[in-house]
């Protein structure tokens, strides 16, 4: 739940989650549409159907302490699957996140690049450089050890060298080149500007969605008819506006490489088709705000702002 979203935004969903599913049985015979509800808010759908695939996987074939097993379960990667090992397990295994690769890449001045192979060196240093400390402090207690450091003392632009434990054997805070690593070969990305009108058509107490087609953001959720204001010519799943409004500005939000600005304007329906008839070939339909299908987090974010209550 944590990858990509902010504890806030977990920590509203968190317990309800484990109320509905408190173990990996119940998980794994969830439907679809209950799940998609559960997860509702988080964001980022697929994370939690691979958590549903990997249930499944996990109540039919156990849970693996190899890594080549566990990299099988969908939704599991190479730094999942040596987490689990090093700190579910206790097992000997490095679980490379960006604090660990910023403390080892500057402790050894490590010159493979971030985006080039600098996971896997770290995680061969498992069975050689470090094979002896993760036997005498044990993996976990290392693992979280490193965690902490990186997290603390080894910070990106100014890690507090003085007061690491480890200056003393600290290559790169030793020549004083810490911030140098790791290498990195790119930039990072430039978000882009995007401005965007949601309509909010409401009708007793229900309000208007359409549902997103495959290949488009947040495939097969809802979301609050919307028009492109200013932005990406080449975006072509929001019809752009051609008609001049007064705007009323909302709140800000990000996908992918995108830094949107997102107005909102009240609609009828009718007048909604007239000016972007777009709409009139979606999925739309109307949903009580209490029983709210798997909606976009923007969406539900922009109404929340607007005063509407939902559940
Ligand atoms: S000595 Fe400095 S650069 Fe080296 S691990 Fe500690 S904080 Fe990071």
């Amino acid at each position: 739940m944590l990858q990509q979203t902010t504890v806030g935004t977990v920590l509203n969903r968190y317990n309800d989650f484990f109320v509905m599913y408190p173990d990996l049985e119940s998980l794994a015979q969830t439907s679809e549409s209950e799940l998609r509800k559960a997860w509702q808010g988080l964001g980022y759908y697929r994370r939690a159907a691979n958590l549903f695939k990997a249930a499944k996987h996990i109540v039919e074939f156990g849970f693996s302490e190899d890594e080549e097993e566990l990299k099988a379960i969908p939704g599991i990667g190479p730094y999942t699957a040596s987490a689990l090992i090093a700190i579910g397990h206790d097992l000997p295994a490095l679980a490379v996140d960006g604090n660990l690769k910023r403390v080892i890449s500057r402790l050894f001045r490590l010159s493979t690049p971030y985006e080039k192979g600098l996971d896997q060196e770290i995680r061969n240093m498992s069975k050689k450089e470090f094979a002896r400390i993760l036997k005498e402090i044990g993996p976990r207690v290392f693992n979280e050890a490193l965690m902490d450091l990186g997290r603390s003392i080894c910070r990106v632009r100014k890690p507090l060298c003085q007061e690491c434990p480890l200056s003393k054997i600290c290559q790169a805070s030793q020549v004083g080149d810490a911030v140098s690593f790791p290498v990195r070969l790119k930039k990072k990305t430039k978000l882009h500007s995007l401005a965007l009108l949601r309509f909010i058509c409401l009708h007793k107490n229900q309000i208007l969605l359409y549902k997103k087609c495959k290949g488009e953001w947040l495939e097969d959720q809802w979301e609050l008819p919307t028009a492109m204001i200013k932005g990406d010519e080449s975006l072509t799943q929001y019809p752009k506006l051609t008609i001049e409004i007064p705007l009323h500005e909302c709140l800000r939000t990000n996908i992918t490489k995108y830094k949107i600005d997102n107005y909102s304007e009240s609609r009828k329906k009718t007048e909604l088709l007239n000016d972007l008839p777009f709409y009139k070939k979606r999925e739309l339909a109307y949903f009580s705000l209490q029983d709210l299908p798997h909606t976009s987090t923007a969406s539900l974010k922009i109404l929340k702002k607007l005063g509407h209550e939902f559940s």
